[in-house]
């Protein structure tokens, strides 16, 4: 089934009666040669490359619950490209390319927008940290705008500028930036994989990794159990438990980050606009609602929901910057647990195990990567070789300290970025 302008006004004139299911519900079979834990962005993504890269589709995705549940669906939905570091700034550079042909190569719209993403700084130094920052960038081929204080203003004359607590002193501009629709991007991914023969097993839980002679040989799941040559863990806030079933122990702790979207409002926000200093950042949802988060809540968990105090904490920030939003009905709250690794950078690398595979510690900024993500992973699968873009997400960095990326400057300590 294609999506076209042509096809939406036909449906719509015939009673919207020639919609089909967008993917198959297949009973899992006994064996695949690739088996996928986890159906959110990240494991849809890499089936479909798979699939559509490398010819590979004997390829199941495990998914406990279903697709598009996970963090995938729970996320602020920010897309950018604005990172520092060699080894990030490449693979997130390769994902907004992939995020420009998304909607053109999945037939699927995910409502990709590019708005453009002002990170704002409140003191000289860290001015210069954001002109680093944004020379990197161009260098690295992506955009980069440093605004002064005057230029934030025109662009976001609803900030309270005369504030003393955080002053702000001008803002990153990353025009190439913006949001997509979350849930319709593992929509798309699932359609597009299944399309091409994946089986996208829903409400099957992967309960034990089975292993002889140091490699795997399958997965026990809650729908039996499943044969495989290669597995690969792409659970993102599950990831330590899920590779626990194997004997892993990974150096990733899992945390909550909450959101808020409030009712819906009319066009207010036509960025995204982030608050590094007061832990806050915002922007507008196609449907009005303003959508809105803070920083993460400090106490390792595996509770898939918010607290209030961290609510009061993103609040306050939110009304330092905006003090507009005070008017504004919050509709709803949620959370979702991030896959928090030392130095905040990924892993996308094969395991000591023959055949495991690894997808993990995507922080709290994994649904930028899905596209980028999926297809490092699937390139990983298929060749057994790391895509040159991901080659230093090893997991063995944290073992020997070599290759550390240490995005957020903070050293390499979870609880401080
Ligand atoms: C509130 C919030 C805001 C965020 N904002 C942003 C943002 O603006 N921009 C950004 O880039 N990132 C953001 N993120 C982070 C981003 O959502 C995640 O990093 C990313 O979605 C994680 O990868 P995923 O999509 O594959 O994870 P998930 O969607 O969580 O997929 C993992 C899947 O594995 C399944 N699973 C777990 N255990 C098992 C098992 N035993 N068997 C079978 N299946 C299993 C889960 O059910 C889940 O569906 C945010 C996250 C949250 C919670």
């Amino acid at each position: 089934m294609r999506f076209s302008g042509w096809r939406v006004i036909r449906e719509g004139l015939t009673g919207n009666r020639g919609w089909g299911p967008h993917w198959r519900d297949p009973e899992p079979r006994p064996a695949y040669d690739i088996v996928i834990i986890g159906g959110g962005g990240h494991g849809l993504a890499a089936a479909y490359y798979l699939a559509r890269a490398h010819g590979l589709s004997n390829v199941a995705v495990l998914e406990k619950g279903y697709l598009g549940g996970g963090n995938v669906g729970r996320n602020t939905t920010i897309v950018r490209a604005n990172y520092f570091l060699p080894g990030n700034s490449e693979f997130y550079s390769l994902s907004m390319k992939l995020w420009e042909g998304l909607e053109r190569d999945l037939n699927y719209n995910v409502m990709h927008s590019q708005r453009g993403l002002i990170n704002l700084f409140h003191s000289d130094g860290q001015r210069d940290a954001f002109a680093r920052r944004g020379n990197a960038m161009i260098n690295q081929g992506d955009d980069a705008v440093l605004l002064d204080r005057e230029g934030v203003r025109a662009m976001l004359p609803y900030l309270d500028f005369e504030q003393g607590r955080f002053p702000i002193y001008g803002g990153l501009y990353h025009p190439r930036g913006g949001t997509a629709r979350h849930d319709a991007v593992a929509w798309g991914y699932a359609r597009g994989a299944s399309d091409r023969g994946v089986d996208l097993i829903q409400n099957c839980e992967v309960t034990g990794i089975d292993m002889e002679n140091g490699a795997v040989t399958g997965v026990r799941t809650s729908r039996g159990a499943i044969r495989a040559r290669k597995v690969a863990i792409v659970t993102a806030g599950r990831s330590g438990q899920v590779a626990a079933l194997a004997g892993m122990r990974l150096p990733v702790e899992s945390h909550i980050l909450q959101a808020f979207v409030t009712e819906g409002l009319k066009p207010v926000i036509d960025h995204v606009v982030s608050f590094g200093m007061g832990h806050f950042y915002i922007s507008q949802s196609d449907k009005g609602g303003l959508v809105f988060g803070g920083d993460l809540d400090f106490h390792p968990s595996y509770a898939q929901r918010g607290n209030l105090p961290m609510a009061e904490h993103v609040m306050e920030a939110g009304m330092t910057l905006m003090p507009a939003i005070g008017k504004a009905r919050v509709l709803r709250s949620w959370g979702g647990i991030m896959d928090m690794t030392p130095d905040g950078s990924p892993v996308i690398d094969r395991t000591d195990i023959g055949g495991l595979y690894l997808d993990c510690g995507w922080c709290y900024g994994g649904f930028k990567a899905v596209p980028a993500s999926g297809f490092a992973l699937a390139h990983l699968l298929a060749t057994d070789r790391p895509h040159p873009a991901a080659a230093g997400f090893r997991l063995n960095r944290f073992r020997d300290g070599a290759g550390l990326m240490d995005e957020e400057g903070t050293g390499a300590q979870h609880n401080l970025h």
